[in-house]
């Protein structure tokens, strides 16, 4: 049977770097939509053009172009034991479109961790990250910092700061966080499949607090 978990949280909550860690614990695909989009933006591909703007401003994709991109990722082969989704779904209507679609495939999700941060510290921990353009591996200047400033641990690429990072854009993210992707926590925690950690531990104590917590659902 094929496990599905849905990361949940404000952007600069921890998901990517939580997920990055569990993902190999668990033996599941990382899925991060903003990852995917950043890969096709890189590539230039015309999904790529299409989301730019969106996420240059710091607003969503739209829900068709978003949901259609997941379920092409969640039926590639690597996810055929399931995922470990990072910033999907993040609408009501992209929350509905996972339900249906794992459905189809007789599986459903197994939990849903709640990475809770106030907003204050969001804006402290997106205005110090650090992301490798090579690997993927995400650093902060002051919580996480690389053993060499500026330069990736695991392959010496340079690090460099996400353009949506910078302070208005950062505001503008954590409100549409708060107008579209919050009811998702009500909406899972209805399901009863919410269960909520608190982000604000040190990375290691997320990552055991996690563990536990998918542990206890999952069996
Ligand atoms: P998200 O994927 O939810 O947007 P990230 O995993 O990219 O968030 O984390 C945002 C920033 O906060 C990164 O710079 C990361 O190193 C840092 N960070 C993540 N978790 C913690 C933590 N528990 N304590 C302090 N800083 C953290
Ligand atoms: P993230 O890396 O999760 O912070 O996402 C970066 C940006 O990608 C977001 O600000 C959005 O523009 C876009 N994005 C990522 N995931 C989604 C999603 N599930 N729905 C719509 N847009 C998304
Ligand atoms: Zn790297």
């Amino acid at each position: 049977m094929a496990h599905y978990i849905v990361l949940l949280g404000p952007p600069g909550a921890g998901k990517g770097t939580q997920a990055q860690i569990i993902s190999k614990t668990l033996n599941l695909a990382h899925v991060s939509s903003g990852d995917i989009f950043r890969e096709n933006l890189k590539n230039q591909t015309e999904l790529g053009k299409l989301a730019k703007g969106f996420m240059d401003r710091g607003e969503l994709v739209p829900d068709d172009v978003t949901i259609a991109m997941i379920r092409d990722r969640l039926k590639r082969p690597d996810c055929a034991e399931g995922a470990l989704l990072d910033g999907f779904p993040r609408t009501p209507a992209q929350a509905e479109a996972l339900a249906e679609m794992l459905n189809e495939w007789d599986a459903k999700i197994d939990c849903v961790p709640y990475i809770s941060v106030d907003a204050d510290v969001l804006i402290e921990r997106l205005s110090g990250r650090w992301s490798c353009p090579t690997c993927g591996f995400v650093y902060h200047a002051v919580y996480n910092p690389p053993k060499v400033a500026g330069i990736c641990d695991f392959d010496g690429a340079a690090l460099y700061q996400r353009v949506d990072d910078q302070s208005e854009t950062v505001k503008h993210r954590i409100d549409v966080y708060m107008e579209q992707t919050s009811p998702l926590i009500d909406y899972y925690r209805k399901a009863g499949l919410l269960v909520e950690v608190d982000g604000t531990l040190p990375i290691e104590e997320v990552t055991s607090q996690l563990l536990k917590a998918i542990n206890e659902k999952v069996g």
